[in-house]
């Protein structure tokens, strides 16, 4: 909340007046914002919900573009805590089942800011599809030329990642995770 401008007093941890009043705009916003877009199915907006609002304008735009193209996609996969994040990296590794899905433990993903969201491509019957030509053309259905305020893992060199995408913001996860800790990332620009 405090990343998109809805709270300014210091993360003291508490639930406050303050924090209570942030909350409800934060609600309001994200309401607001479906409005202005449209109501998806309950998966994407679940997943939507678990973004910054900054994030969640991104994915409303990119996701009815994407679909008015023709293409059945999904946000399958938002914000996840660090837990969540921690609990995942252990799938494969040390003695439990795999396969291994992420090399991110908690606070090392872009997904547990806020920021980014994951795609699945559907077909018509329902099936999931993990891969194939679907994610090349949600991507150029869904974001403007040169991507907008939006970067695509699709264009990543050194790990593709084409269920992925987040806001722009040029920062690495570090400097990312540094921000959000702090309370001094700022996505209102996004
Ligand atoms: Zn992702």
């Amino acid at each position: 909340m405090r990343a998109d401008g809805f709270y300014h007093d210091d993360l003291d941890g508490d639930w406050g007046p303050n924090t209570e009043k942030a909350a409800r705009d934060y609600d309001a916003a994200a309401q607001q914002i479906r409005s202005q877009t449209r109501t998806f199915d309950a998966r994407s907006e679940g997943c939507i919900l678990t973004l910054s609002i900054a994030a969640q304008r991104r994915a409303r735009e990119f996701l009815a573009k994407v679909l008015d193209g023709g293409v059945i996609a999904r946000i399958i996969s938002g914000t996840r805590t660090y837990a969540e994040q921690d609990a995942l990296f252990r799938k494969g590794r040390f003695g439990n089942p795999g396969p291994r899905v992420t090399n991110a433990r908690g606070g090392q993903s872009n997904h547990n800011f806020g920021v980014a969201w994951d795609i699945g491509i559907f077909t018509t019957a329902g099936g999931y599809l993990d891969d194939g030509p679907g994610y090349d053309k949600a991507a150029a259905l869904g974001l403007p030329a040169g991507g907008g305020n939006v970067e695509w893992g699709g264009n990543w060199t050194t790990f593709v990642d084409r269920p992925h995408y987040q806001l722009a913001l040029g920062l690495s996860v570090s400097q990312l995770r540094q921000r959000f800790e702090a309370g001094t990332l700022d996505l209102t620009p996004f």
